[in-house]
């Protein structure tokens, strides 16, 4: 029998979820899905100095907001819990001890300050990168440079100590990596990091790897960020006597500015005015965040908008087909398409997919939208028919508020007209005609937008002038502006009475203009 799917997607509680790491939760769920497998969501929390109250529930919030579901969670539990780390801490201690007890890790006893002295004696060896390895460790106040008796009475007397790992000296590390095939490095590159720290809380790497094991997760998909720390990861399997079942690596290329130059950050955000998260938030103190921000959801776009786009953003299904729901994402999606090069982030293109979803709803759906702007800002929708409204504003709108706001005019006469348009179009001989159109829509017996042209159209045969001489004092009349939607279902929307009385408010209120 072939080996269950399992994928985790393991976010830190140390602030709001980043686009770019909705996009691993996604890549980890579609990949799960294709593959009858599951999905989980571990809280990687052993951080205490960088937890962050109320990062969890922003996480499972953003998740819940674009249906990407786990299907084990701290909240919902499931067979290999728990799923927060910090409620597993017991679990690490005992393969620390194991490394420990099998010479593959060491206590160690230095202070910062003797850390630093360290660093700063290397680098005035001309070391750039100072490490604490298998060439310093020997320098070191650590359990490989003690007796065992010594050891033993600092812990006993209570003096701060971490573990770390013993990387070997001469060691080649390699891994076959998903995304990127086979990356090789040598140990002595790696440094031995800390896996348990003095306040006996584990470090990322060892709980990591401890909870992927045994939550028997097949296949790590993350992003590219943490490429540096696997073979430090296949070290620790092997140490554990866990290689044969360690997962497949897949590492995701990065997320990189709209201009490509480096990584997507908070701040390209708040440059270019477009979210970086997917849901609004509230953080207050946290450092580098603002303490409050919109994300997608508040800026209008829709989930299933925003899957889409995020699935694109590294993948690409080598077809011409860009509009997947998300049920042709799992059947379409393979990691042997996921590009190994960044990704640029293109907000426009997030805008164009929430334009196509949007035109993919009904007008009826749409209408929703509007009627709770309309509440919203108080405004009495006056008997107009908003699905009608909706239908004449599909495909001008990006967003589900761009009704709202470039409909207005429906619900509340003009009061100011475009100057530019009035000095130009509001001639004599167009309001000739938009006062003989009032008096005959008034006395219409049906007004849509058919019979308001053939209206107008007599009117224009008999004065002898033209279309385009009256169309945009029309429009400017009753909406106020010189673009919008057709203006032929705008009249009928409005209906002959309030468009009658538009034209005649607005040739009050407006100076006729000098020349045609
Ligand atoms: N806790 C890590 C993070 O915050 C998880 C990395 C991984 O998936 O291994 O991204």
């Amino acid at each position: 029998m072939e080996k269950e799917v399992r994928v985790r997607f393991a976010p830190s509680p140390t602030g709001a979820l980043h686009i770019g790491g909705v996009r691993t939760a996604l890549y980890n769920y579609l990949f799960a899905r294709k593959n009858q497998g599951k999905f989980i969501l571990r809280i990687e929390d052993t951080d205490q100095s960088r937890y962050i109250d109320g990062a969890e529930e922003y996480i499972s919030e953003a998740l819940n907001w674009l249906g990407i579901i786990p299907d084990e969670s701290p909240r919902k539990g499931g067979p290999y819990g728990p799923y927060r780390q910090s409620e597993r801490t017991s679990i690490y201690q005992e393969y620390a001890e194991k490394l420990l007890s099998e010479g593959n890790a060491y206590y160690a006893f230095d202070t910062p300050e003797e850390l630093e002295e360290m660093r700063e004696r290397l680098k005035a060896n001309r070391v750039d990168t100072p490490q604490y390895n298998t060439i310093t460790r020997m320098q070191m106040k650590n359990s490989l440079t003690m007796s065992e008796e010594e050891v033993r009475q600092r812990i006993e007397a209570g003096e701060p100590y971490v573990i770390r790992l013993k990387v070997p000296r001469k060691e080649d590390i390699r891994l076959n990596d998903m995304v990127r095939g086979w990356v090789m490095v040598h140990s002595s590159a790696i440094d031995d990091k800390v896996l348990m720290k003095s306040d006996g809380l584990p470090t990322y790497h060892l709980a990591n790897v401890v909870d992927d094991h045994l939550m028997k997760i097949t296949h790590v998909i993350r992003g590219e960020e943490w490429l540096p720390s696997a073979p430090l990861h296949v070290l620790l399997y092997k140490f554990l006597g866990w290689e044969d079942s360690m997962p497949q690596f897949g590492h995701l290329p990065l997320l990189l500015k709209p201009d490509g130059n480096g990584k997507l950050s908070k701040r390209d955000g708040d440059k270019h005015g477009f979210p970086v998260f997917p849901i609004e938030g509230h953080f207050p103190g946290k450092k580098g965040m603002p303490e409050q921000f919109d994300g997608f959801r508040e800026a209008g776009y829709l989930p299933e908008a925003t899957l889409n786009f995020l699935a694109f953003l590294g993948w690409n299904p080598g077809t011409d087909q860009e509009l997947f729901t998300v049920e042709e994402l799992t059947d379409a999606f393979t990691v042997e398409r996921i590009g190994k090069s960044g990704t640029k982030f293109d907000i426009e293109k997030a805008k164009w997919y929430n334009q196509q979803y949007l035109k993919e709803k009904s007008d009826e759906d749409l209408s929703h939208y509007l009627e709770n702007d309309l509440k919203q800002a108080g405004t009495d929708p006056n008997g107009i028919n908003l699905t009608k409204v909706c239908r004449s504003m599909k495909e001008r709108i990006t967003f589900p508020q761009d009704i709202y706001n470039g409909a207005r005019f429906f619900f509340e006469a003009p009061d100011t007209y475009d100057e530019k348009m009035a000095s130009k179009k509001w001639t004599p001989e167009a309001v000739e005609v938009l006062e003989a159109f009032a008096s005959e829509a008034e006395a219409a017996s049906t007004f849509d937008a058919a019979t308001a042209k053939s209206i107008l159209n007599n009117i224009i045969e008999q004065k002898g002038v033209k279309l385009g001489q009256v169309m945009p004092a029309l429009r400017l009349a009753v909406t106020g502006s010189g673009a919008g939607p057709d203006l032929m279902d705008i009249l009928e929307i409005l209906g002959k009475d309030r468009v009658a009385h538009r034209i005649r408010k607005a040739s009050e209120k407006l100076p006729v203009a000098s020349q045609g």
